[in-house]
């Protein structure tokens, strides 16, 4: 049940009307918490390498393949996902090195590029097997497509599926990337509508700025895949940063590093029951940093 692939997981959970969590890892400490938190929460899970997280790294290889042996050895189903790929180099890195999806990102692109780039990119997947996120950047602004006010329209976004091929679609609905507050407000009939329209799993970016109801209430109205990342740095630094606010001698980094990842897990399985059972009634606290700092605390 290990390594899934994407639609192994994303296809009996769309079914079933619930949502599957997609958390964004850093270092090998975050995956291994996700999965913890994942195995805790008894759901299928996905881990997310983001181009700008495999250079940081210097490459993709050494993170995907971390990510790769941590799935392998879960006991529930974990996919391996190429996060806002800009790069279809990148994205043939990840299938050779045995990624089953990826997102690639044209989003910056006019519409007719981005068109003829991601469906240039789902081909060349599709012959490989891996499945294809897109995202359409049209509405975008100057924060492009996840911008609050970047709004996907139905009827563009079931062209632009049907023009591509994509095997799921990012859509812009009224959240945004890297928020540090989770008060983002969703526009869920425009949801609604999008999934009315369009034949695809839906894909919510910037989901760490969402609060538990609107989550659960995006996921009624018709987005399946929804994507953490700011959410989990938030719990992972706080904890580290509270470690060693407490001990000015520490310098084991396991002994930090392991109180970032503590914080992690709990806070995925949270989310997942939330993402995967639908359980809105056990809202985080407004801030989560304070919460874990104590848990941080006593776990040491
Ligand atoms: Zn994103």
């Amino acid at each position: 049940m290990p390594l899934a692939m994407m639609d192994e997981i994303i296809g009996p959970t769309r079914a079933t009307g619930r949502g599957v969590g997609a958390f964004n890892v850093i270092g090998i400490e975050h995956a291994e918490a996700i999965v913890t938190g994942a195995q805790a929460a008894g759901a299928p899970v996905v881990l997310q390498i983001s181009e700008n997280c495999a250079a940081y790294h210097g490459a993709l290889e050494p993170i995907a393949r971390a990510c790769l042996s941590i799935a392998r050895s879960a006991t529930v189903p974990v996919a391996v996902h190429l996060d806002h790929a800009t790069s279809a180099d990148l994205v043939q890195a990840a299938a050779r090195l045995g990624l089953g999806s990826a997102m690639y990102d044209a989003s910056g692109l006019p519409y007719q590029e981005n068109v003829r780039a991601t469906a240039d990119v789902a081909r060349w997947c599709h012959g490989r097997g891996l499945w294809v996120e897109g995202e359409l950047g049209e509405i975008g602004g100057k924060n492009g497509v996840h911008s609050p006010r970047a709004r996907t329209r139905p009827d563009e976004a079931a062209r632009y599926v049907a023009a591509t091929g994509v095997d799921a679609l990012a859509v812009a609905v009224g959240s945004s990337h890297a928020m540090l507050t989770r008060d983002a407000a969703l526009d869920i009939g425009l949801i609604a509508s999008i999934h009315r329209a369009v034949s695809v799993p839906l894909v919510l970016h910037g989901s760490s700025g969402v609060p538990d109801r609107d989550l659960a209430a995006a996921i009624r109205a018709g987005i399946t895949k929804i994507n953490i990342a700011t959410q989990l740095n938030k719990v992972f630094t706080a904890a580290i940063r509270d470690c060693l606010a407490g001990d000015a001698a520490m310098v084991d980094p396991r002994r930090y590093g392991s109180a970032g990842r503590d914080a992690i897990a709990p806070e995925v399985a949270r989310l997942l029951s939330v993402i995967s059972v639908g359980n809105v009634g056990q809202e985080g606290p407004p801030e989560p940093a304070a919460e874990l700092s104590r848990d941080g605390r006593r776990r040491r």
